[in-house]
């Protein structure tokens, strides 16, 4: 017999669907909720139903927004000829965070990965191509993640824009080394990466 009602076992399985949220932080959720004396379970309802409505993906960058074009894409002070291909919503908060990058983004959406079975008609990279066909794109940098997948994608689009699209310069966002970090003590995917995607000095 389950000691819980079963609309309180529900909401604690839905509770469990969230990543990084297992059967006991469920549990003290759902009952910290349905022991709250506010408004908190109307409110978290309401937020929850309206996330979902309100935001949508920007149809240039596939950047999450609540407008028909993202910010970023419609900020005319922007450099335009820039694209920086990040993996999701979240890479662009913290690639914005940095100040240094005044170009316009496109998000995947995912990593290619052959082992999961996801392929780049998967992701956004089919959109990121033809985007870079149709408009003026002087540089596209990959900022995928040093992971496998984030080098398959990497190499997959490097080789499908320098074939297809005509893109003036694609680069890769050097990675790993921290500063000050010795080199003998790095690890060899990540030296490898580091060399591989070696820079011009003055750039
Ligand atoms: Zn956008």
């Amino acid at each position: 017999m389950d000691p819980y009602p079963k609309p309180l076992r529900e909401l604690i399985l839905q509770l469990k669907c969230l990543p990084g949220i297992g059967e006991k932080t469920a549990t003290r959720l759902a009952l910290y909720i349905l022991g709250e004396k506010g408004d908190l379970a109307e409110n978290l309802a309401a937020s929850l139903k309206a996330v979902k409505q309100a935001i949508k993906l920007c149809p240039i960058c596939f950047n999450i927004t609540d407008r028909p074009i993202c910010i970023i894409c419609q900020d005319t002070s922007r450099d335009r000829s820039t694209i920086c291909v990040v993996e999701d919503p979240s890479d662009v908060l913290a690639i914005e965070s940095t100040r240094v990058y005044r170009g316009l983004y496109h998000v995947l959406h995912g990593l290619i990965s052959p082992i999961n079975g996801i392929a780049p008609e998967d992701t956004r990279i089919p959109e990121l191509i033809n985007r870079v066909k149709d408009t003026e794109i002087k540089e596209v940098i990959i900022a995928t993640s040093p992971s496998v997948e984030g080098e398959a994608t990497a190499h997959y689009i490097y080789r499908a824009l320098t074939d297809r699209a005509h893109v003036g310069k694609v680069s890769r966002i050097a990675s790993g080394i921290p500063m000050g970090a010795e080199l003998k003590y790095m690890d060899q995917a990540t030296l490898a990466s580091a060399l591989r995607y070696r820079q011009g000095v003055n750039e």
